[in-house]
This record gives structure tokens, sequence and C-alpha cells, in this order.
């Protein structure tokens, strides 16, 4: 092993270690994804039986939704969840072979204030407003919202704080591939 490849692992080594050290050092399970037009009008029952019946590592499997302009889209992106340590790199589905990418888990952000870096589950609560997911404004996104969409994430106008074009969450995005990939990211 060279030095550099040595560094390298003792590097990964360091970050996969769990905070809890009484957890293996091994995760035993890996998120992947597939991208399949097949697959687009299944609901999310249909596709983890689909998918189990072909291949034995899938214990969860869910579609990905986009939020347009207030509206929840279907993706043809599914996520799925298997029972090892790294996913497999391809699945089958309906007797076709798919190849499977890494999947990366969207960044941290509160369903009640709409502000990335923390969960509303987090301990103590988030104390801030609701803000509407389509016009920021200070009412929870339960009801339907006809106002004009205003981003409270951003805090700009002409898109909702759900959508994936928002330039915070693009950053955010960004943020969390690189992590994945080990670099430092300190403003992440
Ligand atoms: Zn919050
Ligand atoms: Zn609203
Ligand atoms: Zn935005």
């Amino acid at each position: 092993m060279t030095r550099l490849s040595q560094h390298q692992h003792n590097h990964k080594q360091h970050h996969d270690t769990p905070r809890n050290n009484t957890e293996e050092n091994t995760r035993n399970f890996s998120w992947g994804k597939i991208f399949s037009h097949e697959l687009l009008t299944c609901s999310d029952g249909e596709l983890i039986d689909q998918l189990q019946s072909e291949n034995e590592h899938i214990i969860l499997a869910r579609r990905i939704n986009r939020t347009r302009d207030g509206d929840t889209v279907p993706t043809r992106l599914i996520k799925i969840k298997c029972d090892m340590p790294t996913h497999p790199t391809h699945i089958l589905c309906l007797h076709e072979s798919y190849s499977v990418g890494t999947f990366i888990p969207p960044p941290k952000k509160c369903s009640k204030c709409k502000q990335y870096g923390h969960w509303v589950s987090d301990s103590g609560g988030c104390r801030r407003n609701w803000r509407c997911d389509r016009c920021g404004g200070s009412h929870d996104s339960g009801h339907s919202c006809e106002a004009e969409l205003h981003c409270s994430s951003c805090n700009q106008a002409g898109h909702g704080s759900n959508d994936r074009d928002c330039p915070k969450y693009l950053k955010k995005r960004d943020c969390r591939i690189k992590l994945r990939k080990k670099c430092f990211i300190p403003q992440c």
C-alpha cells in the first residue's frame, strides 16, 4: 500500500466509524438508486413487491417525488435499500438489468420552518414559525395555498421551498456530494 492510499484508507476508516462505538464498524445496509420509466405508474407497495421478487438483497424501495409549483410529481428515480454494506452494481426488474447508482440522501431540512441544517424532530424540536411550502407565509402547508410562490429557504420568489431547482437546495446537495467524496467543506 502506498503512503497516499494508506492515508486515504485511514481517512475513510475515520469517517465511517459510527459515533456509537458499540455498533459494528461496518454498516450492514446501503442505499442505491435506479431510474425506471417502466415502473413510473407503480405504487411503492408494487415497487417493493416487484423488486423483491427478483432480487434477494432489497429490503426497501421508494419512489422519489418532486414538488413543482406546489404539485407533487413522481419521478423515474427509485431509491432502494439493500441488506449489504455495498449495493449491487445491477439489479433485475421485469427481467431487465438496471444499473444501480449510489443514492445520496437529501440535505437535512426542517419540515416546519423549511430551513436547512436541522430536522423538526431534533431534540428540543424547532421553535421557529411554520412556513408554507408554497408561499413561505407563516402557516403550515396542510391546506391548499393559492398565494404567489415564494421560497422561504432562499427567500426568493418564483418557486416554492420544495423546488429542486432552489439555489439553496442545489448548494446544499453539492455539499453532500462532496462530503460523500470525503472532502472537508467547513461551510456545509
Ligand atoms: Zn425548523
Ligand atoms: Zn402559503
Ligand atoms: Zn429557494
